[in-house]
């Protein structure tokens, strides 16, 4: 804990609901910002006053004039860099980042009862709440069928620290598309995402994930990869243009959108041929897969930092495989970014381990080339319009939710200062900084 966060009053109680309760306006919290990273503009303002009541802002002004509620709890953040909280699209709360050496991902759904797998998304929520993450997009389950709608229902009702979720659920792929894989053919394993043969069964999968709560529908349109005959990456695409149609028209019928996991080639192709809204990791997009996505105003989610981990030896198939991913991902970014593809910060967190830090991901993306002010608003303002939530999170503006955030030293001049968040406040309540 450093000096600057020394002063911190944490509120008792939910102002939202004394306010919903009894029509009493609630007291108010103040924040002075040393420095305000508000998500959305371009240049950082000094010397700011955010007065927040119940779980909303209620205004932002210069502390020159601005007027404290008399009664206001009052949080000192003014040496420090306050943003919004950070929004990260691409996790997997039922994953552990399962060491490879242990088993890996068969041993997992194997295994591990559901109330263990739950008791550990418990502890994802948590540490991505830590560190200053208070949204998450969770892309899938990994076997663990609808325990992120019991998560995130969790977190609502108050029994458990957590994010803001939006949920994918199952996730849709085809036979041969999906883990656990490499068994004998006589034995009926189970798989970590829902498989569909046919569009009648694409959308009758999606109609079932949209009925048991699902946010956004996830689709793998690619799932083995390797190094193909000209050193280049192939990778195996999974269904069919006519299938992911289904799933989009269904899912888009229901006002709620795609994510679709592709690599490159055919998959990535039929992908954006089928209509997805957001492309997951894009290892290898060609200037036609760009065009289209600028055309059809396609979100992209790189996810960077986890194509660095658990290479598999140097001189193997698989471990020149590995290495080709990472090698053709920053040449497939860079692209993207200098093309004005929309990209959304990702990280495939779950798939890393939630020892580490979620805010690695911002150092590869400025390491390629993206600037940190744009790094920061692909996880605030950009990734709220994607989720549907432009003005309500991702910003520290009036009206919005209060999901606040603050470090110590400028991330746009080191964008590491990120991976240690010191205070976190998430619907008006201090989670972290007391
Ligand atoms: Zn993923």
């Amino acid at each position: 804990m450093t000096k600057f966060f020394r002063s911190i009053v944490v509120p008792l109680l939910s102002l939202a609901s004394a306010f919903g309760q009894s029509g009493v306006t609630p007291a108010a919290t103040v924040i002075r910002a040393g420095t305000l990273i508000d998500g959305k503009s371009d240049q950082p303002r000094h010397d700011q006053v955010i007065v927040i009541r119940g779980n909303r802002i209620e205004s932002v002004s210069d502390a020159a004039n601005a007027k404290t509620p008399s009664g206001a709890t009052v949080i000192d953040l003014s040496q420090a860099t306050v943003l919004p909280g950070l929004i990260d699209s691409h996790t997997h709360i039922f994953l552990q980042g399962e060491d490879p050496a242990q088993g890996g991902y068969d041993v997992n759904i194997l295994t591990a009862p559901l109330a263990l797998r739950a008791a550990r998304a418990t502890v994802s929520v948590r540490r991505a709440l830590e560190q200053g993450f208070t949204t998450l997009r969770d892309v899938e389950t990994e076997g663990a069928g609808y325990g992120d709608v019991g998560i995130k229902q969790a977190i609502e009702a108050g029994y458990i620290p957590g994010p803001r979720l939006f949920v994918a659920t199952r996730a849709i792929s085809t036979t041969g598309g999906y883990m656990l894989e490499g068994y004998a053919p006589e034995l009926d394993m189970p798989k970590g995402a829902q498989i569909v043969d046919g569009p009648v069964e694409a959308r009758k999968a999606a109609r079932e994930q949209l009925d048991h709560g699902a946010d956004w529908i996830k689709v793998y349109m690619t799932h083995r990869s390797w190094v193909g005959k000209n050193g280049e990456l192939v990778s195996q695409p999974t269904l069919t243009v006519e299938e992911l149609r289904a799933i989009v028209d269904e899912t888009h019928g229901w006002g709620k959108k795609v994510a679709c996991h592709a690599y490159g080639g055919i998959g990535l192709h039929r992908a954006l041929d089928g209509g997805c809204d957001s492309i997951e990791h894009g290892l290898d997009l060609d200037a036609a897969a760009i065009a289209q996505m600028l055309k059809q105003g396609t979100w992209y989610v790189p996810t960077l930092s986890a194509y660095y981990y658990d290479w598999g030896p140097a001189d193997t198939p698989s471990g020149q495989r590995d290495r080709l991913r990472a090698a053709v991902h920053e040449p497939s970014f860079k692209k993207a970014l200098k093309a004005g593809v929309k990209i959304v910060f990702g990280t495939d967190m779950g798939g890393i381990p939630w020892t580490d830090p979620i805010a690695q991901e911002f150092s590869r993306m400025v390491e390629f080339g993206m600037s940190p002010m744009d790094a920061i608003q692909s996880a605030t303002s950009r990734a709220a319009v994607m989720l549907d939530m432009e003005g309500k999170i991702g910003v520290v503006a009036p009206s919005a939710f209060a999901d606040i955030i603050a470090v110590n030293g400028d991330p746009l001049h080191n964008i590491k200062v990120l991976e240690s968040v010191q205070f976190v406040m998430k619907d008006g309540q201090v989670f972290r900084g007391k």
